[in-house]
């Protein structure tokens, strides 16, 4: 049985990530565990920042977006020699398994630990919602909500005066937040790396919508997608003859990062924490805690840096239908 374990939070911040660093803190303690926080992801096992977690110390945060531990992208622990100082600062402080809340390149990272030796299991928590293992990633609700109303309020200035908006939504290369907050907000067109989509195309859904008599037009446009909302509006800007509409830019960004997890979250962020330390506690490690079919599931970390995962491009369809 282990005696001390650490947690950590790497890549990107995610709404929720404070609620699983106090899902994880109080059910070790309650199980008689001694949890160490490391900070700033992978860089502050490099350099050996910790903080002692009880359960006071995780008091009040579950309503608290970003993360009390910090979150890092360090490149030194892509390499050989980041990971060997990483072990041996987590030998040096008795941390005995590591529990890894980020996206597909902390569980990239948490896959190397645990080839190495170290028993570690990971929450999936990224807004991309890219990481295979769970259908949805810790954060992903809160963005997906903070994107909507963004676009439920860029509509109704739209209609006002007869505007067309192009909202750029975060997401790297996965376009599930652009799809999913341009299905529930209504979206004309949804441009996403996984079915590229050119000006000329936004051009002209955009007309036909003004010849159905729409009054707005409002196109999400992923990060990713193959041209950026950016190069769309400049495109409209040397073609004015190819939309009736006055044309509008808002890049959401960070914004969708920051804020209050919502009750999802929270209640993942609750039950993902709690999964993974009861894994460690029943000896399951080198594994991924997701959300399958409702249920909380375990996935070896080896299958998870393999696998790809998939988005429904049949929702994409029905989207164009529904924007009629
Ligand atoms: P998000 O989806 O929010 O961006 P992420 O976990 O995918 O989160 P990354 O920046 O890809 O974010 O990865 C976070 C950190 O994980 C990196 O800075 C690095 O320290 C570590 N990491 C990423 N890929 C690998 C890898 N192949 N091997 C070891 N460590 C890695």
């Amino acid at each position: 049985m282990f005696k001390r374990i650490g947690v950590l939070t790497s890549g990107g911040d995610a709404a929720g990530m404070n609620a699983a660093i106090r899902a994880v803190t109080r059910t070790a303690v309650y199980a008689g565990l001694e949890v160490m926080g490391v900070r700033k992801g992978f860089s502050g096992l490099i350099d050996g920042d910790f903080i002692p977690l009880g359960a006071r110390e995780v008091g009040g945060i579950i309503s608290k977006g970003g993360t009390l531990l910090k979150s890092a992208r360090c490149l030194e622990f892509k390499t050989e020699a980041g990971q060997d100082s990483a072990l041996r600062t987590l030998k040096k402080e008795g941390i005995e398994a590591l529990i890894v809340i980020g996206g597909n390149g902390s569980q990239a990272g948490a896959h190397r630990l645990s080839a190495l030796g170290m028993p570690v299991v990971g929450i999936a928590s990224t807004i991309d919602n890219d990481l295979p293992g769970s259908e949805i990633t810790l954060g992903v609700d809160t963005a997906l909500n903070i994107a909507l109303e963004a676009i439920d309020r860029l509509k109704t200035t739209a209609s006002s005066h007869k505007r067309a908006f192009l909202v750029e939504v975060m997401g790297r290369n996965c376009g599930y937040l652009a799809l999913m907050s341009g299905i529930a907000g209504g979206a004309e067109i949804i441009a996403i790396p996984e079915a590229p989509c050119g000006p000329e195309t936004i051009a002209e859904i955009f007309r036909a919508s003004n010849e159905r008599g729409k009054t707005h037009a409002i196109g999400v446009i992923a990060e990713g997608a193959k041209f950026s909302a950016l190069e769309i509006s400049h495109y409209f800007k040397t073609h004015p003859e190819t939309i009736d509409f006055d044309l509008r830019l808002t890049t959401l960004g960070h914004v969708q990062r920051g804020g209050q997890p919502t009750a999802f979250d929270r209640i993942l962020a609750a039950r993902f924490g709690a999964a993974a330390v009861n894994a460690l506690l029943c000896n399951e490690s080198n594994v991924l805690v997701g959300l399958q079919k409702g249920k909380i599931t375990t996935t070896a970390l080896s299958e998870i840096v393999k696998a790809k995962k998939p988005l429904d491009l049949g929702l994409l369809e029905m989207s164009r239908v529904l924007s009629i």
